[in-house]
């Protein structure tokens, strides 16, 4: 057989690129809701090569096939599409990539891209590494970067233990993340990115995202949001500016909570002094194609797949479970045993109206019961229970129906105390600094009717007037080894 050349792949590569990108197009002229159910997959692909799935398969395989050794040549030096092999590349990935890419850059003339992690520590890890090496024009430079101190408990880990304390690059830490001068005060020619996360877990810390921004591109510095609290049904940084977004997937997008999963999502052409051309151009492809090769922290096509499919109806869940959480938080800011409650939705958070200029239900103003625009804040809020330690945790192990679980974004209410689990390795300090408190709740409400968790807040609550309550019973679950040894014991 005479060999076709690589040329030849080359130029096929390049059609398909072209028909794929067209597509995109078309689909970007569509709804969220319409993106989110359809992603980058058509019609065309399903039939083609998919024997007409209506679904997008998982390719469970760990490599590609090429057909000659001019394919594979193309291929391996990326001058094709490929998918080559899974820890970089893998075609159910793609599917989730290209969808997530166009939910973030929704309703933005933008072009985004998206790099699916392992976890959402993974993308965060992910998104800085690239900005943290060595300058080889200055390579005894101490590096430093400004972030917010409220953020999720393993981001405080990972910055302050892992790059500050391990690599010696400086953690520089925004205390009041609503002061712009204390953002600019931070900033120096060794920053090499500013990161903040909104709204915060669990504390509810809002930035003014646009002032930031403007502040941080003044001095060429990218801005990297974790926006995994309002997702892109509420809130679309890139859309606004910002250079890179971090998603925990694992949480609210994909709320049946059935495994770990992460995002990249950047900003074609970011802004940044540091780093080489092609990471600016194109970030996400960058880490994908070059550092998560060579690190191994890419999602798996499995756990793409479940994302995906719980990513469709997005905006409407988001929409209802933020109207519980709006009635639930109501209640318990008039309740006697609450001292304060922290929900952006709330007149009385001192972050309301900053949160209500950025905070939008996308597309409210197309839909058949709004018709203009709403705000939402989410589903995630906390609250005080008036007393101490002790008092606080007999209110949580009063709860019935809502789990007690370190989890957030579920499609079932799930409550934690943040002291004594995600946030307990920062130490005392650490949590003052992030306003976390040992008398604090925070609560992520599900998609069960509001009335039930309001029925079962209240009962838990009622242990504080000295009613006995039913605590769960100590029994483990049927099946399970430890249930069994425990029996026979
Ligand atoms: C959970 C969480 C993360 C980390 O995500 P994982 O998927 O658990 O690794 C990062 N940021 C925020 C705001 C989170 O809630």
């Amino acid at each position: 057989m005479e060999p076709k050349g690589v040329n030849f792949y080359v130029e096929a590569g390049k059609r398909a690129a072209k028909w794929h990108k067209e597509y995109i197009s078309g689909m970007k002229k569509c709804r969220f809701d319409t993106i989110a159910v359809h992603g980058i997959y058509s019609m065309q692909e399903a039939l083609d090569f998919n024997q007409g799935s209506i679904i997008e398969p998982i390719y469970m395989s760990s490599s590609q096939a090429y057909r000659d050794s001019d394919e594979m040549e193309a291929a391996l030096s990326y001058q094709i599409p490929t998918w080559c092999y899974s820890r970089i590349a893998n075609p159910s990935m793609y599917y989730f990539e290209g969808a997530m890419a166009l939910l973030e850059g929704y309703g933005a003339d933008i072009e985004t891209s998206c790099c699916a992690t392992s976890s959402g520590m993974a993308a965060i890890a992910s998104a800085v590494d690239p900005f943290l090496c060595v300058d080889p024009k200055k390579p005894n430079q101490k590096m430093n970067f400004v972030a917010t101190c409220q953020v999720y408990g393993g981001t405080f880990q990972q910055f302050g233990v892992r790059k500050e304390q391990e690599k010696n690059i400086e953690w520089r830490k925004v205390i009041n993340s609503n002061d712009i001068n204390e953002w600019a005060s931070k900033i120096d020619e060794n920053t090499r990115f500013i990161y903040g996360e909104m709204p915060s877990n669990p504390s509810q810390a809002f930035f003014d995202l646009k002032k930031v921004i403007e502040l941080a591109h003044s001095h060429g510095i990218p801005v990297i949001v974790d926006s995994t609290v309002a997702t892109p049904a509420l809130l679309r940084p890139l859309a606004l500016g910002a250079d890179i977004v971090i998603q925990s997937v694992t949480k609210t997008l994909t709320s049946s909570g059935m495994g770990i999963s992460g995002a990249v999502i950047s900003r074609k052409n970011l802004t940044s002094r540091f780093g080489p051309d092609e990471m600016k151009a194109d970030f996400a492809t960058y880490i994908k194609l070059l550092p998560n090769r060579d690190n191994g922290p890419n999602i798996s096509p499995m756990n793409a797949m479940l994302s995906l499919s719980d990513m469709r109806t997005l905006r409407s869940k988001v929409d209802m479970m933020s109207c519980s959480t709006m009635k639930i938080a109501k209640y318990l800011e008039q309740h006697k045993h609450i001292s304060q409650v922290d929900y952006l939705g709330l007149e009385s958070h001192p972050l309301h109206e900053l949160a209500s200029k950025y905070l939008w239900l996308v597309d409210a103003e197309y839909d058949e019961m709004y018709g203009k625009p709403v705000n939402r804040y989410g589903h995630l809020m906390s609250f005080h229970v008036k007393g101490d330690a002790m008092q606080t945790r007999k209110v949580f192990d009063g709860l019935q129906r809502i789990w007690r679980a370190t989890d957030l974004g579920r499609i079932k209410s799930v409550a934690t105390i943040p002291a004594i689990s995600t946030h307990s390795q920062q130490g005392e300090e650490g949590r003052k600094l992030a306003g976390i408190p040992s008398n604090l709740i925070r609560l992520c409400v599900g998609g069960e009717h509001p009335d039930d968790i309001i029925a079962d807040l209240d009962q838990a609550l009622s242990t504080l007037d000295g009613k006995q309550i039913n605590s769960t019973s100590p029994e483990y679950s049927a099946g399970g080894a430890s249930s069994a040894s425990l029996r026979n014991k």
